[in-house]
């Protein structure tokens, strides 16, 4: 878990308006913050400078009160969650989840991995799919399988950027499902990126409204929905 501030950030592509103008945001330790707004509001730029995949112009960004503008994403130790999945399709679901505790700089035995992954599965049912390949899978399962390769690193946050928006009506409704009760039981902070307002209102303790750049509002989703 982790408290993550975002104070006065900017991001700057080529000369042209700023893609995140000045954006302060006060993240709590356990807090779940629903991101919304506009295509090209700079919604994926926030999180992909938070996660450290972009640079930061201007600002701070603070996790647990230090200042890590600077610090490669290894050393960030938050886990991002893409819409496309991103998984390894010549590894297990397995593996795939496994995937991060097996890089160079993991320092996780192999009896700690396996009690990880099997933890990982059994939160997110994926038990009985473990030895399969992902093309294998259908469009939640290999959701899950992202999420559990987010999981298993034990991150400070998590980052999702639109993760459902790639599945039907009835499974984003189960993931949904999912997401909230894995966020209750774990209580890591997260950020999450959506275009979907039941998302919105049901997943977030606090919604953040972007557009064009800058955070237009920030509200619990009770006041932001429910407003006369
Ligand atoms: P969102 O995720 O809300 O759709 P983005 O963060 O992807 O928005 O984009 C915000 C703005 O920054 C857009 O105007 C987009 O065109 C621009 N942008 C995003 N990535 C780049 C890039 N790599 N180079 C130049 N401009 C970019
Ligand atoms: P390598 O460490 O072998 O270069 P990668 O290029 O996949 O491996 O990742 C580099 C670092 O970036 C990883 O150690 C990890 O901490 C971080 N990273 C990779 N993917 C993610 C992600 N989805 N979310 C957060 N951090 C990530």
């Amino acid at each position: 878990m982790a408290r993550i501030e975002l104070k006065n950030i900017v991001k700057k592509y080529g000369d042209g308006f700023p893609a995140v103008n000045d954006v302060s945001l006060d993240i709590a330790d356990g807090e779940f913050v629903i991101l919304v707004g506009p295509s090209g509001c700079g919604k994926s730029t926030l999180l992909r400078m938070i996660v450290g995949l972009e640079d930061i112009t201007e600002g701070d960004l603070l996790i647990d009160g230090k200042r890590v503008n600077d610090l490669a994403p290894r050393d960030r130790d938050l886990a991002m969650v893409f819409q496309n999945y991103a998984l390894y399709p010549h590894l297990t679901v397995g593996e795939n989840i496994a995937f991060p505790l097996r890089l160079g700089h993991s320092k996780v035995d192999e009896k700690e991995i396996k009690a990880r992954v099997q933890r990982a599965a059994d939160m997110l049912e994926l038990n009985e799919h473990l030895s399969r390949k992902p093309a294998n899978l259908s469009g939640g399962q290999r959701q899950r399988v992202a999420m559990g390769r987010a999981i298993v690193r034990d991150a400070k946050a998590f980052l999702f950027d639109e993760p459902l928006s790639n599945l039907d009506a009835k499974l984003r409704g189960q993931m949904r499902t999912e997401i909230a009760r894995m966020q209750r039981s774990l209580a890591t902070t997260t950020v999450y990126v959506t275009h979907d307002q039941t998302e919105a209102m049901t997943l977030g303790d606090r919604v953040a409204v972007l557009r064009k750049g800058s955070l237009q509002q920030v509200a619990s989703p009770r006041e932001l929905y429910e407003q006369p």
